[in-house]
């Protein structure tokens, strides 16, 4: 009798620790299958030159200390690293590069590893992958379409002057659209261009979209600055319009997207010391930012899209340079710079740009250069509460293809 309790004992131990042994183990096994839901499309804003005090000062001077960009809306942000293979301060196409491929390069070089001015490797960019995978890929720049930024989306070439050759890689390239200036760069590969592409230069016709991929050009070179636009040609061609274009383009494409929008501007404008200009190109395109992301919630789209904004380096190295002794009279009560100071000369100017030393450019005391501090990654929508820490830039095309699940 005794025997068969120690039996009954037993048996009920082991059904007991196998019932929850089994059950734990069904259910850390059914967690591990609930897997992350692939985003559907991913937008990578790059505000090129775009250097955290750009951001500060384009505040200051635009909205007033106290308020807010579109940009400082955003929740989860990241501080990335952006040298290059070469150089401690990079150029627009390492920096794009390394963006649209995860691999830094030499300065001037475009996806792809160069050795003594000599192609070793092309690197596959996230739009060729994503076009691979059946994405709408778009691209869409203030500066022209075949300038570094968009070109290391869908070229391979040892240095970004080559035109010619980067016009051959677009017309290879998957690119459902791309807008900008540039007339002048793509006239010469019109008629091969034509074969693949339906050509715009009228801002009206990027509907042709729905059956047409679309090259778009709207300037002869770069598109003007923002404050060189009067409103009627703002309505048309500003990166804001072009964008929200591209936008409803993109978001017809049933498996999802991945668009590049660049404020290339901004870089131009502070190599000028123009930077008055410099902070008006920021705060087009931080509207730019805003407008998409009301688009984006307005369509239900935030949901299953992941939005970076990010730039690729810092240009001129401005600094937000405070009155030393009484601020109240340079600005009004609203953080404004006061009119009677800008009068002076004190301001708009009044960020002050220091002089940088890089020997590429150290020489030319008129023109102003990259520096190498680290810039700011923003981050909204599906999945973009893991992106915090410092990173490379590299990383950011990590970022979107693990997003993707690619
Ligand atoms: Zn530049």
């Amino acid at each position: 009798m005794r025997v068969l309790r120690q039996q009954c004992f037993v048996f009920f131990s082991v059904a007991i620790f196998l019932f929850f042994h089994l059950s734990c183990a069904g259910l850390s096994k059914s967690q591990s299958n609930q897997k992350v839901e692939p985003v559907k499309n991913v937008i990578l804003f790059i505000g090129d030159g775009m250097g955290p005090s750009v951001v500060s000062a384009a505040r200051v001077e635009h909205l007033g200390k106290n308020k807010k960009l579109s940009l400082d809306s955003f929740k989860n942000l990241a501080k990335i690293k952006t040298y290059s293979e070469d150089s401690p301060v990079t150029d627009s196409a390492a920096s794009a590069t390394a963006m649209a491929t995860g691999y830094k390069t030499k300065n001037k070089a475009l996806s792809v590893s160069v050795i003594n001015k000599k192609v070793i490797k092309k690197y596959e960019t996230i739009l060729e992958i994503a076009a691979k995978k059946n994405k709408y890929v778009g691209l869409v720049t203030t500066s022209h379409i075949l300038h570094a930024t968009p070109a290391a989306f869908f070229s391979h070439v040892p240095h970004r002057d080559m035109y010619n050759e980067i016009a051959l890689d677009l017309y290879k390239s998957p690119v459902d659209l791309i807008l900008g200036g540039g007339k002048k760069f793509v006239d010469p590969y019109k008629n091969k261009l034509e074969e693949k592409f339906k050509l715009v230069e009228n801002s009206k016709n990027i509907n042709l979209c729905q059956k047409n991929r679309i090259v778009g050009v709207f300037s002869e070179e770069h598109l003007p600055f923002n404050d060189q636009m009067d409103l009627k040609t703002k309505k048309k061609i500003s990166l804001k319009n072009l964008t929200a274009k591209a936008l409803k383009c993109a978001a017809n494409k049933k498996e999802g997207f991945f668009l590049m929008v660049e404020g290339a501007r901004i870089d131009h404008a502070l190599h000028l010391r123009k930077h008055k200009t410099a902070l008006s190109e920021m705060i087009a395109f931080d509207q730019t930012v805003k407008m998409t992301m009301v688009y984006l919630k307005k369509n239900n789209l935030l949901k299953n899209t992941l939005v970076l904004v990010t730039a690729d380096h810092d240009t001129g190295g401005l600094a937000v340079n405070g009155p030393i002794s009484d601020s109240s009279s340079f600005f009004d009560k609203k953080g404004h710079i006061k009119k009677t100071q800008k009068k002076k000369g004190l301001g708009p100017l009044f960020p002050i740009l220091k002089l940088s030393s890089d020997p590429l450019h150290g020489s030319n005391p008129v023109d102003s250069t990259h520096t190498g501090v680290d810039v700011t990654l923003y981050a909204e929508g599906q999945g973009s509460e893991k992106i915090k820490g410092t990173f490379e830039n590299t990383q950011i095309f990590q970022i979107i293809k693990k997003a993707f699940n690619f």
